[in-house]
């Protein structure tokens, strides 16, 4: 049977938290109605604890999302969890995310805890966060170097004190596919984490994290936490219009599939960069504004013919509708062809080959070629008809 992936968008919080990346109430709170619109899962709104602003989006956030889970992050401590709740609880579908580090580098020079100070912080604020709310989401911060079979004690103990997710982040983005396979594994062998859902959160340091969130779902992980465009701490989290497409492009592969409405992917990238002022690579996946588009000539040839050629995806179910044959230096005929027919011209009317000449002669002195260029050259080579 197919398996279904949630989609857990956490744009508005760790997205946000990305230098330079921060948007008003008024701002998030239309993003997280698009979000809930377009079918996404969970909806990470903020971090209650942290500011006002975050206290009172959440609110708001709680009070239109529809069909969403809305979250808010908090500390392990009550104070966190109390303002966390507070905030959420006016939503459908509330959930608290709690975390606590588990690596001994956080354990030593951040949380200055031992191992089984942790332990028992978890058990207190796990149980403590489950009197208030029925969904509680328990991540263990820099799971991916932790201490194995410490991570073990920790998930167990989480989930007997009432977490029904278990987040597994990748906290620095250190991890690499097979490797996080191998860690997943060990820990649904020695812990209880088979009993809950399964969460990735990863990072994308070393250009990893959609590799790696998709390597956990071969692994059990159903629950995917991503940002649009993948915008997040440093480098970023995992991209949710990569993961998303990655699925439904390979089904095949996955045997899973998502509630997001694709259509909607390029217009929530394009709020998301019209919020934050972040604005997205050309080349990059999906959303980037190359991302389906060709300029070279035995390309366009075959993508002319049949997409498929050199698209292993249709634009058009991620709402991109624009031409996707860019006449450029390394364009040939059939591009040209194309294009005439786009514009609604009668192709036999002229002389193909002198505009293909033309047309290169122009990149000689220019980079940029608009239509009107375009209709300029058709122009100058049109074929005369003589009469008699
Ligand atoms: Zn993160």
């Amino acid at each position: 049977m197919m398996k279904k992936i949630k989609i857990f968008d956490t744009t508005l919080r760790d997205g946000e938290q990305s230098p330079g990346c921060s948007m008003t109430i008024e701002q998030k709170v239309k993003i997280a109605k698009k979000l809930d619109e377009m079918g996404v899962d969970v909806i990470e709104a903020g971090f209650a604890a942290s500011n006002n602003r975050d206290y009172e989006a959440i609110v708001k956030i709680s009070k239109v999302v529809k069909n969403a889970t809305v979250v808010s992050l908090a500390r392990c401590n009550k104070k966190d969890i109390d303002k966390a709740y507070e905030a959420i609880k006016y939503a459908k579908h509330p959930k608290i995310h709690t975390f606590i580090a588990t690596s001994d580098i956080h354990l030593i020079n951040k949380l200055h805890m031992s191992k089984e100070q942790v332990i028992q912080r978890v058990k207190e604020c796990v149980s403590y966060a489950k009197e208030k709310c029925h969904e509680i989401e328990f991540s263990l911060e820099d799971a991916t170097r932790s201490d194995k079979d410490f991570a073990c004690q920790v998930i167990d103990t989480a989930i007997e004190s009432g977490a029904t997710t278990i987040n597994i982040p990748d906290t620095v983005g250190y991890i690499t596919p097979c490797e996080f396979i191998e860690l997943i594994d060990y820990l649904k062998k020695h812990s209880r984490l088979k009993e809950v859902e399964i969460s990735v959160h990863c990072h994308n340091d070393l250009g990893l994290a959609t590799a790696n969130s998709l390597a956990a779902i071969k692994t059990g992980a159903t629950q995917i936490e991503c940002t649009v465009n993948g915008i997040g701490e440093r480098a970023g989290n995992t991209a949710m219009e990569e993961v998303v497409a990655s699925i439904k492009t390979r089904k095949d592969y996955f045997n899973a599939s998502t509630n997001i409405e694709t259509k909607e992917i390029k217009t929530i990238s394009k709020m998301v960069v019209e919020a934050t002022g972040s604005i997205v690579q050309n080349n990059k996946a999906i959303v980037g504004a190359n991302a389906f588009k060709h300029e070279a000539g035995i390309h366009q040839a075959g993508v002319i013919n049949n997409s498929l050629t050199y698209e292993v995806m249709n634009p058009k179910d991620y709402g991109i509708y624009e031409d996707n044959i860019v006449i450029g230096i390394h364009s040939g005929k059939n591009a040209i062809i194309d294009k005439i027919k786009k514009l609604g011209k009668n192709v036999s009317s002229y002389d193909i080959d002198s505009i293909v000449i033309e047309i290169k002669q122009f990149f000689e002195y220019n980079s940029n070629f608009s239509d009107e260029d375009f209709i300029n050259i058709l122009n100058n080579h049109k074929i005369k008809i003589l009469s008699y």
